[in-house]
């Protein structure tokens, strides 16, 4: 089978599921989207693409951000990072603030929400809000190669006012100096980069380099070491889908990292970048209908790691 007839078949066979899961509805703006909408795009390091069904159509990449978050603070700040967020899985729930006092504010990793609330505040390194903002916005134009990614201000605010446990986790972890920055500025960064609305075609496009040891393969842009991106994708594969991870490696086999809008970036090492979206969730917070097109995709093509 072509990579195309890989896709328009996954695309096809998940027709008669579309719908299933919940949409989250904690974003109040995340609970008006169709829960009919399903998008697909795959991109090789070769260039070669796919898409099926809505993968032309925008949402709100919310926690597959910490990906590229991550990335960046790594770069910046090498490797003192991992003394401020540990990468172990968690076990809990994504915004769990159990652990935190056991572990004197050092999160498990970076993609619960009080580690990725920690690596923006990382990134945030004294500069007004609006500049980091723009910096992760610009950031993710480039990886994406297009200007027209955009962050939906009505989410970031509407984060911003119901958004009280992720206060509470930055609060708590300030009370250990494991946050620097104020509060308000780097929850204001946070919600911002989790509101950022990106289609399939440039979510896969920004996380191509992970497919190719860091390196973008098709402008030859140097987005990170290779050692680096190694690492990004363990965590992507032990940590990316909150207390669901094990399950998500046990049945899809890929580095992967899932938002509560329904959208999952998977991996595919020395192959291609997926990403699939499908806003009904499972009770974890991954979408149901997106994990199981990446399991029947990656069986298809034979592209589990394992
Ligand atoms: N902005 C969301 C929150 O902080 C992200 C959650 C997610 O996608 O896991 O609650």
């Amino acid at each position: 089978m072509t990579l195309a007839e890989i896709v328009a078949t996954v695309g096809q066979e998940m027709a008669g599921r579309r719908g299933e899961g919940v949409v989250a509805d904690y974003i109040p703006p995340l609970a008006r989207v169709d829960p009919q909408r399903f998008g697909l795009a795959v991109i090789t390091v070769d260039g070669e693409t796919a898409e099926f069904g809505d993968a032309w159509l925008a949402f709100s990449i919310q926690s597959i951000s910490k990906v590229f978050t991550l990335t960046l603070a790594l770069e910046r700040m090498g490797e003192d990072l991992w003394k401020r967020v540990g990468r172990e899985p968690s076990g809990s729930r994504f915004n769990s603030i159990v652990q935190l006092e056991q572990e004197r504010g050092i999160p498990r990793n970076p993609f619960i929400n009080a580690g990725a609330i920690v690596v923006t505040d990382a990134l945030l390194e004294g500069r007004p809000p609006a500049a980091a903002i723009e910096d992760i916005r610009d950031v993710m134009r480039g990886l994406a190669d297009t200007d027209s990614i955009q962050i939906d201000e009505e989410v970031a605010a509407s984060e911003a006012a119901t958004g009280f446990r992720n206060i509470s986790l930055a609060y708590f972890m300030r009370g250990f100096g494991n946050v620097k920055n104020a509060v308000d500025d780097v929850l204001n960064v946070y919600f911002h980069q989790c509101a950022i609305r990106m289609n399939c075609r440039q979510l896969a496009r920004a996380g191509l380099f992970l497919a190719n040891g860091g390196v973008d393969p098709l402008t030859s842009a140097i987005v990170t070491t290779s050692a680096r991106a190694r690492r990004i994708e363990a965590v992507m594969m032990t940590c990316g889908h909150y207390d669901a991870s094990g399950e998500f490696a046990f049945k899809v086999g890929l580095p992967g990292k899932s938002g509560v809008g329904g959208g999952i970036l998977a991996i595919v090492p020395g192959r291609a970048a997926i990403a699939v979206w499908s806003p009904g969730l499972d009770q974890s917070g991954t979408s149901l209908v997106g994990a199981l097109a990446l399991e029947r995709l990656v069986s298809l093509a034979g592209w589990s790691a394992f």
